[in-house]
């Protein structure tokens, strides 16, 4: 099993339980806004994006459904409730414990646009698969789609701040008072995410050409949301994407935010930062990211130290000068997000599998097939095989061997036989990330 940096609850592990989870929230659709249980009032920190080449922005916004978006049910609107969701698999790369997965769900949609939401959602996930290092290491991810049919085409705040429409995710762009801060209702989004076999992160797709999208942080879920993050971004958009890829940059890489704004002064604190992406180091082969110092960055910059990141203008260095964590006119992570980017897919992902479980001791005749993720570009995956720790040198690469066929013979003895799997991608400098791309499954032979 990976490591994985952060815990995390399955919600939903079998088809019956999704079941129920679909009856209990068709139950709460009759009931109207009412929740299972109230949760308690609180703000959430989202992103935003003013403008499609432009800095991010951060602001608190009151947690729940966006003020300018209808109720279900409410008094008035005379809207029938809301019908079940189907789930779909859009990209199923292998089982939900060795993979990341990805909830798209659809707000502003309507019964008869369900169509049209699954070519949304596939032509934004498509753009975000472009940017790397997603192209690369596609093959890491599950993708689900849950349609979610809301009675009114489209979502509140488009064009202007004072259209409203009944959704089934209360989507409202001009969230507080900000026209591209696309808002959505966390508590929603996490009872429809129930819905997936699994969920790690979720995509919002709003039905609207206008631009505009927000992330929101694993902290200001709602509490035990099994997932990472949210994004949300506007369906028709075709820079949206990018809010996207942002927010995974968040949610997955653990990345620090690039940009600064002008007044924020220096840097407060004198730890080193977590992320990985800041340091307070000035000199570049003091920064934690010395290793790739002076490397030629996609972003087009040499790797240094860049002063101003985190929101702060000074005492504070990032990597290069431009990059996808600084702005959005910038459409590609620095060599240092790459990595952080790499280290957080395998803290949820596993290219490595099998069918054969390792919980029960295997005879020695028996085949054993492995299956690795099918990743590409900027990955390399070797596989090896061992006995009793001992590396079989000839039988790198086999996809399917017996313990006879390493050279293990019975005769009452129990032996280990160990497939491992190490990505030895370029895109790795950092030994403690090339350490989380090692998975391995050691079966006992009896
Ligand atoms: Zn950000």
């Amino acid at each position: 099993m990976p490591h994985r940096a952060r815990p995390r609850t399955r919600w939903i592990t079998a088809a019956g339980a999704a079941f129920v989870a679909v009856a209990a929230l068709a139950g709460a659709a009759h009931a109207g806004p009412a929740r299972a249980a109230a949760p308690t009032p609180r703000a959430q920190h989202v992103e935003y994006f003013p403008g499609p080449d432009a800095e991010p922005r951060q602001v608190t916004v009151p947690a729940g459904a966006p003020a300018r978006s209808a109720r279900p049910g409410s008094p008035g609107t005379g809207k029938p409730p809301y019908t079940e969701p189907a789930v779909r698999a859009l990209q199923r790369t292998g089982p939900v414990s060795g993979r990341l997965d990805l909830v798209v769900m659809g707000d502003g949609y309507t019964a008869d646009e369900q169509d049209e939401f699954a070519a949304d959602a596939e032509e934004k996930l498509d753009a975000i698969f472009e940017v790397e290092p997603y192209r690369s290491y596609r093959g890491l991810f599950n993708v689900w789609l849950v349609d979610t049919v809301s009675p009114d085409s489209g979502v509140s705040g488009d064009p202007t701040a004072d259209v409203v429409k009944d959704t089934a995710l209360h989507s409202a762009f001009f969230c507080d008072d900000i026209e591209r801060l696309l808002c959505v209702d966390t508590d929603a989004v996490a009872r429809y995410a129930r819905l997936a076999p699994d969920a790690d992160i979720v995509f919002v797709v709003a039905n609207s050409a206008k631009y505009g999208g927000a992330g929101y942080s694993t902290a200001d879920l709602p509490p035990a949301s099994p997932f990472h993050g949210v994004a949300t971004m506007s369906s028709d958009n075709d820079r949206s994407y990018l809010i996207g890829a942002h927010e995974l940059g968040h949610s997955i890489g653990g990345l620090a935010d690039e940009y600064q704004y002008a007044g924020q002064g220096a840097y407060p604190g004198t730890e080193e930062p977590a992320a990985a992406n800041l340091t307070l180091h000035r000199d570049p082969d003091a920064a934690k990211w010395s290793r790739w110092a002076g490397a030629q960055d996609p972003t087009g910059s040499v790797v240094g130290t860049y002063e101003g990141g985190g929101y702060y203008e000074t005492g504070v260095y990032r990597p290069t000068d431009t990059s996808l964590m600084r702005t959005l006119a910038s459409t590609e992570f620095n060599v240092v997000g790459r990595e952080a980017m790499i280290a957080g897919f395998y803290a949820d992902a596993d290219a490595l599998t099998s069918r054969v479980p390792t919980t029960e001791p295997v005879r020695g005749n028996r085949l054993i097939t492995v299956r690795l993720a099918p990743v590409t570009g900027l990955a390399d995956l070797r596989l090896t095989w061992s006995v009793d720790g001992r590396e079989v040198p000839w039988a790198a690469g086999l996809r399917t061997v017996t313990p006879h066929v390493l050279g293990v013979r019975g005769h009452g003895r129990e032996h280990r036989i160990t497939a491992t799997v190490t990505d030895r991608t370029a895109a790795v400098r950092e030994p403690a990330v090339r350490a989380r791309t090692v998975n391995s499954l050691t079966w006992t032979v009896r």
